[in-house]
């Protein structure tokens, strides 16, 4: 009984609800349809439906600086129904176009609506606008409305900032906020922080009279939305500082990475070359694009975060860091000063005979193959393959081999192969550490980010842990907890390890390889590396960081085709710490010497080469086969010529030095993430 009265009033409710909603949208539909192409009052107003765009949030650096903002620009807006005796002639004069350009636009209109508005000339400047409005009176159904456009006003940090593009047809069907002629960002902070940056869109319905001039609200606003204005958003980013590092980096290739090691904020992040953001901003943005991708030197490709280089010897400090965690070797332990696999060998320059610390100083090749072959042959693992594991494990545990979790589009995760990748190559229990020893050195097949190679250098001079790098630290004035960016990561290295490798580091600076690095009686931990490249000059590598007491820079510079760790690499990451710490140089003359050097002309540039030039010189299976190890199958569709073959360096077989092991791929890889973004894959 209770049960059927229950369900009696459940009917009546919901009778009263539907009631209400098909009164709503019969109400609705008067007002979005009827009203809006046909006259409303005696007065033959009609209603103009003008977006509000809302204001897009600002990009502040961590001093306050401004990094982005607004500015006003003009769409020119049409409802072909609306356009009746209108003056073409004088109104293309206004405009400076051609009557073929007019029907060609109106023609376009009518296409997308005859009664919906759609932009006919997408941002007029202020003057034309000007003019433009007190005659608009006699161009019936044309109306402005105000927009913004972005500015950067430092011309600096283009690849973090990212820039903004007109939504395509497939955004707006994948999501449903946005509408044709929306902006949206597309690369860099624009785009990974587009939801807050973006706002909510508002809507304001105006009456206009036949003259089509605007005689105020409809009903007094009470359909009207309110549009709400973007978050603003503190960067990490110094912009000082990474002004500073684009003069250092300029006419060179490489990348420049430098993280707060307490927190993770990234302090500067450079790609060179490097371009204008305002390129990309307003009318001249495509044709600009065009041209950025024509370029040879691939200004729009991050090198920070999307090249892979090999580590070099900067990579010694976490072979060693594993092998002294797992007991392989301490602080004492000692080697023969050679390394010798059958026909091969690894020697070294003569120094005095050294123990772990010593051969971080004189980074002794053979000490760090030993190091590397008495972990994954010990005896205490089962097999090479389970010692490799576990060397695998400790150096992922250190960001290696994949991607940190920046909170930047696009971030690619280095290559650490895995046992399978070996597997492929070799055959299952056909490889062991005197196979790959390379990478113990930092050489084969390693491919690290300058952003990982910094975040390295975070975990060391914490002495074992980092937070994620981040570039945005808050948001509408809160900190950034978003996107897991404050969780601490350990890594498997106890702390008391770290003390014999930043002792190793100090040396380097102090009495070794980066001995131009110093500045100030600052006591800073570096590491030179300098990565062999087949096609040409080797590419000159830093990492380090300072002070080592309370560390407050790392950094990781990567100098393509500049020879030495020493010779460029060094001096622009010490002149950076000196910049970041002092906001002074005192020493005027590297500076300058680092500021005019151009290597860009001189270079053996590899990103020039062509693929055809390497055919000769492959060996071994298909790279294609190892495609699931090396994760390529998102890019191996758009060269698939390319990279099904392998890429090994034939022409260096007989040199006595790990050099023969140095496979092309990398450039490889690189030249794959170039092909994209030239073919306009990779941002959409
Ligand atoms: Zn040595």
């Amino acid at each position: 009984m209770s049960n059927t009265s229950g369900r009696n009033q459940q009917v009546v409710v919901a009778g009263i609800f539907t009631s209400l909603i098909v009164i709503f949208i019969i109400r609705l539909f008067y007002v979005q349809i009827i009203e809006e192409s046909y006259t409303v009052s005696a007065n033959n107003n009609v209603l103009r439906y003008m977006t509000d765009y809302p204001a897009r949030g600002m990009v502040y650096d961590r001093n306050g600086k401004i990094l982005a903002f607004n500015q006003a620009v003009y769409d020119l807006m049409v409802i072909p129904r609306q356009v009746k005796e209108i003056d073409t002639l004088d109104f293309c004069k206004l405009l400076d176009i051609t009557k073929e350009d007019f029907l060609e636009k109106i023609k376009k209109a009518k296409n997308y609506s005859r009664i919906r508005p759609s932009i006919f000339e997408k941002q007029i400047s202020a003057e034309t606008y000007a003019t433009l409005q007190e005659k608009l009176f006699k161009f019936k159904g044309f109306y402005v409305q105000p927009r913004t456009i972005r500015k950067y006003p430092n011309n600096t940090a283009s690849h973090v900032l990212g820039y903004i593009g007109e939504v395509t047809d497939k955004i707006i069907e994948k999501n449903p906020y946005y509408r044709q002629g929306d902006y949206i960002g597309t690369s860099g902070i624009e785009q990974s922080y587009e939801e807050e940056l973006r706002g909510v869109r508002g809507v304001r319905i105006v009456m206009v009279d036949v003259f089509n001039r605007e005689k105020g609200s409809y009903k007094n606003g009470s359909y009207d939305t309110v549009a709400v204005a973007g978050a603003n958003l503190v960067a990490t980013l110094d912009a000082d500082l990474q002004a500073y590092g684009e003069k250092l980096m300029a006419n060179k290739i490489g990348a420049l990475v430098a993280i707060e090691p307490k927190t993770g904020e990234i302090l500067s992040m450079i790609s060179s070359p490097s371009y204008d953001p305002n390129l990309l901003v307003g009318r001249a943005r495509s044709k600009n694009y065009g041209y950025l991708l024509k370029e040879s030197s691939k200004p729009l490709f991050n090198r920070a975060m999307q090249a892979y280089y090999p580590p070099g010897s900067t990579f010694k400090l976490t072979n060693a860091l594993a092998a002294l965690q797992e007991g392989i070797i301490n602080p004492m332990t000692t080697f023969p000063h050679s390394f010798v696999v059958g026909s091969k060998s690894v020697h070294c320059h003569p120094h005095p005979p050294i123990a772990l610390e010593g051969a971080i100083q004189y980074s002794c090749n053979p000490y760090f193959c030993n190091t590397f072959r008495a972990f994954v042959d010990n005896n205490k693992f089962a097999d090479s393959e389970t010692g490799y594991n576990t060397w695998r494990t400790y150096q992922e545990s250190f960001g290696i081999g994949k991607k940190i979790g920046v909170d930047l589009p696009h971030e690619l995760k280095g290559l650490l192969p895995t046992t399978t990748f070996y597997d492929k190559y070799y055959g299952r229990h056909h490889w062991k550490a005197s196979t790959i020893y390379s990478l113990g050195i930092g050489q084969g097949e390693l491919g690290i980010t300058p952003l990982q190679m910094a975040n390295v250098m975070c975990i060391i001079a914490n002495k074992g842990y980092f937070y994620t790098p981040h570039i945005i630290k808050k948001i509408a004035g809160k900190t950034n907890t978003t996107r897991g960016l404050s969780e601490k990561h350990f890594t498997k290295i106890s702390e008391t390890n770290f003390t014999v490798v930043q002792d190793g580091m100090q040396r380097v600076v102090e009495a070794g390889t980066a001995r131009v690095a110093q500045f100030r009686e600052v006591v800073i931990c570096g590491k030179t590396g300098t990565a062999q490249n087949p096609h040409g000059k080797d590419h000159s590598l830093f990492v380090g960081f300072a002070p080592r007491e309370n560390p407050r820079i790392a950094i990781a510079v990567m100098v393509e085709n500049a020879g030495f760790g020493a010779s460029w690499a060094a001096p622009i990451a010490s002149l950076m710490m000196e910049k970041f710490m002092y906001d002074s140089i005192s020493r005027p003359d590297l500076e300058e010497k680092m500021m005019k050097g151009n290597l860009i002309n001189i270079i053996n540039n590899t990103l020039e080469k062509k693929p055809e030039n390497i055919d000769a010189q492959i060996i071994g299976p298909s790279l294609k086969d190892l495609l699931p190890e090396l994760e390529l199958n998102d890019w191996a569709v758009v060269d698939n010529e390319l990279i099904e073959k392998p890429i090994y360096d034939k022409e260096n077989n007989n040199d006595n030095s790990s050099k023969n092991e140095k496979p092309l791929w990398l450039d490889i890889f690189n030249f794959n993430i170039i092909n994209r973004i030239e073919k306009n894959e990779y941002f959409s």
